[in-house]
């Protein structure tokens, strides 16, 4: 619980076009706490960046004012420290803890979903902190209003500063982070096999990270440099292991159907009635967030569509979801269903 990882700094972090955004707002939000993006709330999926960036910001206030208070914990250490306050009678000495700081950053709070008491405290903190002006950072899988039973009240505060995504990062973006990593690790890896490994994975950083690591270690265990052909050699198992148990297009496109009472061909199809347009968008968009599949791989599964359909839907639904209650609930639920 609660201390900083010392290498998740604004220097070892990799801007691209799925985090420019949220590290622009971490960086301002680092030199000015409290002022502009007050609370800053980070949002996407899994081992994209978000506790990296979080970090980043405490590391780097702690570093230029050595006596700011920063406090970082994930949700289910507020929910712990909480009922242990609750059952020791020291919810007084919580309090302290958690409201005399300069920054409280909360990380993964799609955990409170459900956690009444809990909520209900760090509605009070947050109250507490935003009236005078400290710095609030926060990090979910998704935005506030699809964190399931999270009072009302806070998903609307959690809107008040700044909410951001992180998207996964494109090829450009893994190749760097990649090559980041190898410089740091003192690697030396051809560009042509960064590329190559860049490839083998879609849509996450600790994927990645993970992919460049088993790399590494056949590399040492065979005593040969990394090559493209090592790489490969390294990286067959891992494809299948991944594959066995990963969710398919043909799984969303299967459920997507059922849940609209359209046939599979329908969303495979070129039918332009909305009635089908809407669940066939619905289903490539799931496909984009939910796989590790290209989008050209995702078009062709759609009937042999082009990317850039692809990109249309996904955009189209992330659009939608932003005023659509109702669309947001139905895809949450198609989501539930899925894992
Ligand atoms: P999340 O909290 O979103 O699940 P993390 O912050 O834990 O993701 O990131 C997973 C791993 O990927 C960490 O080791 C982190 O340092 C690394 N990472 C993520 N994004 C970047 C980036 N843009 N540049 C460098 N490393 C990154
Ligand atoms: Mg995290």
């Amino acid at each position: 619980e609660g201390h900083l990882n010392p290498h998740y700094t604004f220097d070892t972090f990799i801007i691209g076009k799925g985090n420019q955004m949220a590290h622009a707002a971490a960086l301002i939000v680092s030199e000015e706490p409290g002022k502009l993006y007050n609370p800053l709330f980070f949002y996407g999926g899994v081992g994209l960046g978000k506790t990296h960036l979080m970090q980043a910001i405490g590391n780097k206030l702690v570093a230029d004012h050595p006596d700011a208070k920063v406090k970082y914990v994930t949700s289910e250490a507020f929910t712990n420290d909480f009922i242990n306050a609750i059952q020791t009678n020291q919810t007084e000495e919580f309090r302290q803890e958690y409201r005399n700081v300069d920054i409280l950053m909360v990380d993964d709070i799609q955990f409170f979903a459900d956690k009444e008491a809990t909520q209900e405290e760090f509605f009070h903190t947050f109250n507490d902190l935003y009236n005078d002006d400290k710095q609030i950072v926060l990090t979910s899988d998704r935005v506030p209003q699809e964190i399931p039973k999270l009072q009302d009240r806070l998903v609307s505060r959690f809107a008040w500063g700044l909410p951001v995504d992180i998207t996964p990062p494109d090829l450009e973006t893994r190749i760097a982070i990649l090559q980041n990593k190898a410089e740091i690790d003192q690697l030396e890896i051809p560009s042509e096999t960064i590329n190559y490994i860049a490839n083998q994975v879609d849509s996450n950083v600790r994927e990645l990270e993970g992919v460049l690591s088993r790399v590494q270690a056949y590399s040492r265990l065979k005593g040969e440099p990394i090559t493209t052909d090592l790489a490969y050699e390294a990286l067959r198992g891992l494809k299948l292991e991944t594959q066995s148990h990963q969710l398919s297009i043909v799984d969303i496109q299967t459920q997507v159907a059922e849940y609209y009472h359209v046939s599979v061909n329908d969303l495979k199809g070129k039918k332009r009635l909305a009635s089908i347009v809407m669940p066939r968008q619905i289903a490539m968009y799931l496909a984009r967030e939910m796989t590790n599949n290209s989008l050209p791989k995702i078009g062709k599964e759609f009937g042999g569509k082009d990317h850039t359909t692809v990109i249309h839907a996904y955009e189209k639904i992330t659009e939608k979801i932003k005023l659509d209650t109702g669309l947001r609930k139905e895809i949450t639920e198609l989501k539930k269903g899925l894992r």
